[in-house]
């Protein structure tokens, strides 16, 4: 698994446990922690084990990463007994995206307003 992990890459050492992280949820495919500044009361961060840029690099022989990685959501959702919560990927830099490894925001515990901004 730590083969296919990017040697500089920030959340790369989190899954090769070279950076301490709050980590919430682990299998063979996909790792969740808690976001080191948080913008919900729960805010997890969701990745595959295997390095990917971004969510637009994926194509359809990427569905296994893709399919366990929003399963991997639903399991931490129910693990930590969320009910309502918000789920996002920012795919670029201009949508927000600022570690360049694909991770889904899993945050509940207050009001999410819609549209998202
Ligand atoms: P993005 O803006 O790329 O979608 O989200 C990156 C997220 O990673 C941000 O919410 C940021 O707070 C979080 N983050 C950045 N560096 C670290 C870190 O070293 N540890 C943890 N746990 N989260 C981080
Ligand atoms: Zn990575």
């Amino acid at each position: 698994m730590a083969s296919d992990t990017k040697p500089d890459c920030l959340f790369c050492k989190i899954i090769r446990k070279e950076i301490p992280a709050e980590i919430v949820f682990e299998d063979d495919t996909v790792l969740a922690f808690r976001d080191i500044a948080p913008k919900a009361p729960t805010h997890v961060l969701v990745i595959p084990k295997r390095h990917v840029d971004r969510l637009s690099d994926t194509t359809r022989a990427d569905e296994p990463l893709l399919g366990n990685l929003v399963a991997g959501v639903t399991e931490v959702a129910r693990k930590l007994d969320l009910d309502d919560y918000r789920v996002v990927v920012n795919n670029g830099a201009g949508a927000g995206q600022v570690v360049f490894h694909i991770h889904v925001h899993l945050m509940a515990g207050r009001h999410f307003k819609w549209p998202a901004g």
